[in-house]
């Protein structure tokens, strides 16, 4: 079945939502209708879990317009843990980003619109929560022994 493409582009806004290949089973992301691992058809939609790993980042200094106010910021290129890569502004640092820190899809003001004012909203990528909880945790049990 066909989507409208609006439909799908509201919705990626807000979830991460690709394809499963159901010839090769790869992941794919965005949806491209076509499997670029196999070039089959690759119909099925899938939701990523908003999970991954820093591979790459820059900081933008000079941001564009409706995004005045923001910079710097820093811009990463996230490796999913199903795979694909994804871009998006990395939001809550508490310092420089790392390169294979662990990363979680949150949803957030992106920029704001024209003079109407209309806030857009998207996924941006944070410092996963489960990783801080988890280096809590181990050094609780340090501190225990
Ligand atoms: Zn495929």
């Amino acid at each position: 079945m066909e989507l409208p493409q609006h439909w799908r582009l509201a919705d990626q806004r807000y979830r991460l939502i690709g394809e499963k290949c159901p010839h090769c089973e790869a992941s794919i992301f965005p949806p491209h209708d076509v499997c670029p691992e196999c070039s089959k058809p690759a119909g099925s939609l899938y939701t990523f879990a908003g999970t991954g790993t820093v591979y790459s980042h820059t900081t933008i200094i000079d941001a564009p317009e409706g995004f005045d106010g923001q910079e710097p910021y820093v811009v990463a290129m996230i490796k999913l843990d199903e795979g694909p890569l994804v871009t998006a502004q990395l939001t809550d640092l508490d310092g420089p980003p790392e390169i294979g820190m662990p990363v979680e899809m949150v949803t957030r003001k992106l920029r704001t619109d024209g003079d109407a004012g209309i806030i857009v909203y998207g996924y941006k990528f944070r410092t996963a929560l489960e990783h801080h909880q988890d280096e809590a945790a181990s050094s609780q049990d340090t501190a225990g022994k």
